[in-house]
């Protein structure tokens, strides 16, 4: 059986911030390497890529809470994102 190429992306989770971010541990901690934790904060939007991804034509799309959709607009570029509001 021949595997499907299209790539299936994990729909965007309206219940659930869908951003990771530092678990806040340092490189001093036992057990060694800073890993990320998903946040677990009710998402406000759903952000969608405008453009497919270069590699797998695939467009992305996640949930983010109102905490990391200030990340994110510190740290992205907006213009190439929709943004809708979903609470
Ligand atoms: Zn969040």
């Amino acid at each position: 059986m021949a595997k499907p190429k299209k790539i299936e992306l994990e729909p965007p989770d309206h219940k659930r911030c869908q951003a990771e971010k530092p678990n806040g541990a340092t490189f001093m901690t036992l057990g060694g390497v800073p890993g990320l934790v998903r946040c677990a904060n009710v998402p406000v939007v759903i952000l969608t890529e405008r453009n497919p991804n270069q590699k797998d034509g695939a467009i992305g799309c996640m949930s983010l809470c109102l905490d990391c959709l200030a990340v994110f607009h510190k740290q992205m570029n907006m213009k190439h994102y929709t943004e809708k509001r979903i609470r």
